[in-house]
């Protein structure tokens, strides 16, 4: 597992911005160690080790890239079409076969490898047939036309996928088309999570009249799940800093991260924290971020732990924006800032300059077509209506403090965030 020191996220100090407070806290954390080989139908979403070299050029052999007749560029009909007699006929997967003769063409279907001497490819649907059953070529055509030569695609040698990437379908694609049929991965981010706060009840378990269920939990570990986390579930948590504390410590044993939301607030009965004092440290970080009250970060045993806001919306904006990147450098996986689609607001809205603020919106057509961001009508974190009638987060960095509808805004789909 992870070793950190007790006060390595121990900074404190004035309230910093989204981006360096995820600059410092990835700082302070190491890929897992391990890895394994998978098959390549388990790769997706997993996390490549090393660099992948191509050991394989694509295409592998010289082909071509449509159906039609092939010839030699010497014979190109120059001012006027000119009538050639068919040699032999190839098909993807057939050899090869043999040279071109002078003058004539070669029959040929898309994927079939190019004949000797033959380098450009007329169209079928560019050519006719003569009585004599001729294909009379057109001229005009480029010397080398319709021709996919080998290694066009991806020369042998050159890097492919580097390490650190979250593999994607089209890796895993020319992972199999280098002929590979295993990858090397980062074993999986093991997360613990839990609830805590005498107002959460269990799903399916009788509710008092002053408590709600938990909800952030499920959405968290779905969020982790979707990153390809293993995830343990620690259930919710009695408000008893001594049971907590050796929860904590046992879960840190066997994590690499442990996470949390709600109870962890700087004006809460502090048993979380309480109780990570005893086994560990923790600070509040403030973070110039809304929705989003301070995150708690601390370390366990050597293992970090994240405390987000018990509000479901900053719970969620502050996972996509603090806790994800965080994960991602456990996983050992390359990250970069979200970057959003640039949109009409059909809003207007006022903020504090220096805070990052995330508006919840809906995406529509405007009239001239271009995307329009239609903000939820109404703000509360606790809301989760408004994550669920919304399509994305509109950001709206520190220096902007107001927004009038027809300003374009930057808007990020929740799939981008997930
Ligand atoms: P806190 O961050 O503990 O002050 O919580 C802020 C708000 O989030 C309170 O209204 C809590 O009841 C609510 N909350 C805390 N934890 C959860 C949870 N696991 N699921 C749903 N709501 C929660
Ligand atoms: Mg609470």
């Amino acid at each position: 597992m992870a070793q950190l020191s007790d006060d390595c996220f121990a900074l404190g100090g004035p309230m910093r911005s989204v981006d360096e407070a995820v600059a410092l806290i990835v700082a302070q954390l190491s890929p897992v160690d391990g890895a394994e080989r998978v098959a390549l139908g388990e790769a997706d979403g997993r996390v490549l080790v090393q660099d992948l070299v191509a050991r394989l050029s694509l295409p592998p052999f010289t082909n071509s890239a449509v159906d039609g007749y092939a010839v030699r560029g010497e014979d190109l009909p120059a001012g006027e079409a000119l009538p050639f007699e068919v040699a032999s006929r190839t098909q993807a997967g057939m050899s090869a076969g043999a040279p071109v003769p002078p003058g004539k063409a070669v029959r040929i279907f898309t994927g079939a490898p190019m004949p000797p001497d033959a380098d450009t490819v007329f169209m079928q649907e560019d050519v006719t047939v003569d009585e004599e059953g001729r294909a009379v070529l057109p001229a005009g055509l480029k010397r080398g036309a319709n021709v996919r030569p080998a290694g066009e695609d991806i020369p042998e040698g050159r890097p492919i996928l580097p390490a650190g990437r979250r593999l994607r379908p089209q890796d895993v694609a020319v992972a199999a088309a280098q002929g590979l049929t295993e990858l090397e991965v980062r074993r999986r981010v093991r997360v613990a999570v839990f609830s805590n706060g005498d107002e959460i009840v269990e799903p399916g378990r009788a509710r008092g009249a002053s408590q709600l269920y938990d909800s952030n939990r499920f959405m968290l570990a779905a969020m982790l799940r979707r990153i390809g986390c293993l995830v343990t579930d620690l259930g919710i948590l009695p408000d008893d800093a001594g049971a907590i504390a050796g929860i904590l410590e046992q879960g840190a044993a066997r994590h690499d991260l442990i996470l949390t939301s709600g109870g962890v607030s700087t004006g809460d009965a502090d048993y979380v924290k309480a109780a990570i004092d005893q086994v560990g440290s923790m600070v509040f970080w403030r973070m110039a971020i809304k929705p989003g009250r301070p995150v708690a970060m601390g370390v366990i045993k050597g293992c970090p732990f994240i405390g987000l806001p018990g509000n479901p919306v900053a719970s969620f904006v502050t996972f996509a924006h603090v806790a994800r990147p965080a994960i991602f450098a456990l996983a050992g996986a390359e990250w970069r800032r979200p970057v959003g689609a640039q949109v009409r607001a059909a809003f207007s809205y006022r903020k504090k300059s220096g805070r990052r603020e995330y508006v919840r919106a809906s995406l529509r057509a405007g009239e001239d077509g271009l995307l329009e961001a239609v903000k939820f009508p109404r703000e509360g974190a606790g809301l989760l209506s408004s994550l669920i009638d919304t399509d994305g987060l509109v950001e709206l960095s520190e220096d902007i403090t107001t927004i009038e509808p027809g300003r374009m805004v930057e808007f990020m789909t929740y799939s981008s965030l997930l």
